[in-house]
């Protein structure tokens, strides 16, 4: 017998997974140039140079046997110390490299942090809208994913909601900024609320509330806007961090946990990650990897053309009337749709090859998310797109 739990998975797949599937076959008629395929948020700029060359360089002069060897269970010390070391110049932070974690991107280190926080039975709170992967990553650890509703006219928290749920089961609360789908990030006063929220919580119910605060849009920040680090507001943060989107490096599965220094129990929990990692086989993350991110830890790669693309499909959204919170990071936007059920709004959208995700995915009905993370040429070809769709459509 196969295992039922994974079998019953199999009828949910990831709409965005579909979508993406669907532009790729869509593509193969019509040529993929054609498709407006703004479903997936895979990176469209290359990694820096120096990245590349830095593997180069140890490809060809560096002992392969060490190279290739398994990298110590919580990560390679030097590695360790340099992420230490480079956040807390970044962020006036005191982290020693006790406190960080090697972890295979950001869904690895979500899954030793849960797992670190939570037993089964116990909650963890999520604000919509949200990634929907969330779902899995959480279920499977036996701890429940709750969903607090989200606030539309801003894509902040929803406090009036949040504090209702927030009961004694809740041991985690997991945020994301800058945010996928919404594009929006926290601000400091949002920042502040939730953490005196969960101070004063922690009192009341005399059990620690940690905050788990996914973090792989952290560097996509637009012009103007502050993106604080939630970790030097509140004690119990476990930063979840990843540099899939920064240095446009999803394959290489590489990220850190980093524990707050003044968690009282960091050490502890950093040490658990190894002994989690076990259990779950996400261990051990490439140790050439992890020693070639060490040499850009301050590099990005050119993240400049988010911010244009977004700027293009914001103004054009806008102009055609939809209602539509300006991203303040990401490549992602997540405008109201025009009409109420988003799933056929998207649907309606594919006729005209553009590939939207309903917001229903995100647990945010009647709005819809692009993925920007295309070339800009495109971008501004796809608008004609819009407009076409629009006028036909809701004219
Ligand atoms: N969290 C959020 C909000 C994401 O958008 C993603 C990926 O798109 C992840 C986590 C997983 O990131 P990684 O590829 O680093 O595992």
């Amino acid at each position: 017998m196969v295992s039922e739990q994974y079998r019953a998975m199999l009828g949910g797949k990831s709409v965005i997974r579909i979508l993406s599937e669907f532009a790729t076959k869509r593509g193969e008629e019509i040529g993929y140039d054609n498709v407006f395929d703004y479903s997936l948020g895979n990176p469209s700029v290359p990694v820096p140079e120096e990245f590349t060359e830095c593997m180069i360089e140890m490809l060809k002069n560096s002992d392969p046997c060490s190279l290739h060897g398994y990298s110590p269970s919580l990560g390679i010390p030097s590695v360790r110390a340099a992420i230490a070391a480079s956040l807390n110049e970044r962020f006036g932070m005191n982290y020693g490299p006790e406190h960080i974690f090697m972890a295979s991107g950001a869904a690895g280190a979500l899954a030793h942090a849960y797992r670190a926080v939570t037993k089964p039975g116990d909650e963890i709170l999520t604000f919509a809208p949200y990634f929907p992967e969330y779902n899995p990553y959480v279920n499977l650890t036996g701890a429940v994913l709750k969903v607090v509703p989200p606030d539309t006219e801003s894509f902040q928290i929803n406090f009036d909601a949040f504090e209702e749920m927030l009961g004694e089961k809740v041991m985690a609360v997991l945020i994301n900024s800058p945010n996928n789908p919404s594009g929006i990030v926290y601000s400091e006063e949002t920042i502040l609320r939730l953490a005196d929220i969960l101070r004063k919580k922690e009192q009341e119910y005399g059990h620690d509330i940690f905050i788990i605060s996914d973090e792989p849009y952290r560097e996509i920040v637009f012009a103007g806007v502050k993106a604080p680090y939630v970790s030097r507001y509140y004690a119990n943060t476990i930063s979840c961090y990843s540099y899939s989107k920064s240095l446009s490096l999803p394959g290489e599965r590489i990220g850190y946990v980093a524990v707050n220094p003044a968690c009282p129990d960091a050490e502890v929990i950093v040490n658990m990650c190894g002994q989690i990692s076990r259990g779950i086989g996400h261990n051990c993350p490439p140790s050439i990897i992890q020693l070639a991110v060490a040499k850009v830890l301050d590099k990005t790669a050119d993240l400049s053309v988010y911010e244009t693309n977004m700027n293009l499909l914001y103004d054009c959204l806008t102009g055609l009337g939809f209602t539509c919170v300006k991203p303040g990071g990401t490549f992602y936007i997540f405008p109201k749709a025009l009409e109420e059920d988003a799933k056929i709004f998207c649907e309606k959208a594919l006729k005209y090859d553009l590939i939207l995700v309903p917001g229903d995915t995100f647990g945010c009905p009647g709005y819809f998310r692009m993925a920007y993370c295309i070339e800009t040429e495109k971008v501004e070809r796809s608008l004609a797109a819009l407009r076409k769709f629009v006028a036909a459509e809701y004219g």
